[in-house]
């Protein structure tokens, strides 16, 4: 019963945290890329942001796509 109640604990401290960093990667999805330094001291221009010195946020790509089907969902009502 406790073990339940600790797994129940979890999964709500989880899907809180993915929920707040879907929000927070809506909200900024780019962040300055750490790339950039690395490539320049190999005289290369950066691949991650393509010279933008920006890139995606883990999961902005993921958070958009849901943000999609979210509205298409609500279109579609
Ligand atoms: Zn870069």
């Amino acid at each position: 019963m406790h073990l339940i109640e600790t797994g129940f604990t979890v999964t709500l401290i989880v899907l809180l945290a993915v929920i707040g960093w879907s929000v927070f990667v809506y909200l900024s999805p780019y962040r300055e890329c750490r790339w950039c330094a690395a490539f320049a001291s190999l005289r290369m221009r950066c691949r991650r942001c393509k010279g933008t010195k920006l890139t995606r946020r883990l999961g902005a790509r993921h958070v958009h796509r849901v943000r999609l089907a979210l509205r298409q969902a609500w279109e579609e009502r």
